[in-house]
């Protein structure tokens, strides 16, 4: 859910953490040997629920997807996991919301993170329908004379928003000097007399160029981890609805001294993705972890390899299957936005090519379902509407099972 604070910086007055930061060509990570240090932030909790679904709440599914984030990471070696929180309760255990988003930051910043993930789901406002039931009879007054009066008469549904699809976020450009500050204040360079020395305070020109060389590194890193977010989420077919940048701030991206991102795993108001989201946290982890690996490979200057070695099971997704309808082989090549040939159905068509004896063959699919209940609702349709032969072929990552 969206969190809209004014922007409150949290001075911290000591570090306890006192690592170097070391420029490499992947940005700034911890030196050699020191553990990478992964920040979870589930959102909300205790006595915040966030968004409200029809049975189950934001702060359930931001603990619960958080937590299996964490299991996944937890396997790489050389890599630490810090939670903001681990149970139903606000950061820090109080009942103040913004005391705990505080807490949220200054965590993050004291265990000296590397890489802040904050977890939550979207929600948007029931559709108000307004149907007209009739007339009415009313009596007024005119001119001190009771005349009778036929007015329309309407009754009021709501129905869920359909939105549905995930976001991911990265602080926004307007908050930059926030994100300068939370850097400076926090560095653990700091601490150092040497760094200091260099450094410091007073605004100097070189001071300057350093902070925001460092925070320019840290956007690009948190907007290549946010598209990997969301490049994973779009490979099982989740509505991606791309990075963004809000421009009223998420105040935890940028009061965090490090890279940092915002992943809205789907909108709890529509009752489909509630489900997908309670019942599938171990696939929506797992994207986030796939992108992880992606990230830590690319700011340590490592392999996927390396970064794996040793990990029994780098990204246990069982639930990844999607279902697709076959509405006929041949061998033209139409394009499958032709309105003459698929203009009728609701859903997209794809095209698949598949090579027989070194000719071409292309297969026309429909939809991309995430259950077989909902593909073979519309392939009775499909058959209805002439294409006899159609039948419902299954997806296992993008590929053809069958
Ligand atoms: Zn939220």
């Amino acid at each position: 859910m969206k969190t809209y604070y004014a922007c409150m910086l949290i001075m911290l007055a000591s570090c306890s953490n006192s690592f170097l930061y070391a420029q490499n060509a992947g940005g700034v990570t911890p030196p050699q040997g020191k553990p990478f240090i992964v920040v979870i932030d589930p959102g909300h909790g205790g006595v915040d629920p966030g968004a409200r679904g029809s049975y189950s709440t934001e702060k359930q599914i931001a603990l619960g997807v958080g937590l299996k984030l964490g299991k996944l990471i937890e396997q790489l070696p050389n890599v630490n996991v810090v939670y903001t929180r681990t149970t139903d309760m606000l950061p820090g255990g109080g009942s103040d919301v913004k005391a705990a988003l505080r807490y949220r930051a200054s965590m993050a910043n004291k265990v000296g993170g590397n890489v802040f993930i904050s977890i939550h789901c979207n929600s948007a406002p029931a559709i108000r329908h307004r149907q007209f039931a009739g007339y009415r009879t009313v009596y007024r007054r005119v001119h001190g004379k009771r005349v009778k009066h036929r007015v329309r008469h309407y009754t009021y549904t709501r129905t869920p928003n359909p939105a549905k699809g995930t976001e991911v976020y990265v602080w926004g450009v307007n908050k930059n000097d926030d994100k300068g500050v939370a850097l400076r204040e926090n560095a653990p360079l700091l601490n150092d007399p040497e760094y200091r020395s260099l450094f410091d305070s007073s605004g100097s020109a070189v001071n300057e160029i350093f902070w925001n060389t460092v925070r320019h590194e840290y956007m690009r890193q948190s907007l290549a981890l946010a598209a990997d977010v969301e490049s994973q989420f779009a490979k099982i077919n989740r509505i991606d609805r791309e990075v963004k940048q809000r421009q009223v701030g998420i105040w935890v991206l940028h009061a965090t001294a490090m890279p940092s991102i915002l992943v809205e795993t789907g909108f709890i108001s529509n009752p489909e993705e509630e489900r997908y989201l309670n019942d599938h946290q171990d696939e929506i982890a797992s994207c986030i972890y796939k992108a992880f690996v992606n990230y830590l490979a690319s700011v340590r200057g490592e392999s996927q390899s390396t970064i794996l070695a040793g990990v029994e099971s780098p990204a246990p997704v069982t639930d990844n299957l999607t279902y697709k309808i076959q509405l006929l082989v041949s061998e033209h090549k139409y394009e499958p936005d032709d309105n003459r040939l698929f203009g009728k159905f609701d859903d997209p068509v794809s095209r698949e090519i598949i090579r027989e004896n070194g000719a071409a063959v292309y297969r026309y699919m429909l939809g991309n379902y995430k259950t077989n209940q909902e593909a073979l609702q519309r392939l009775g349709r499909v058959k209805l509407m002439g294409y006899k032969d159609a039948f419902i072929v299954t997806y296992q990552d993008n590929k053809r099972i069958d």
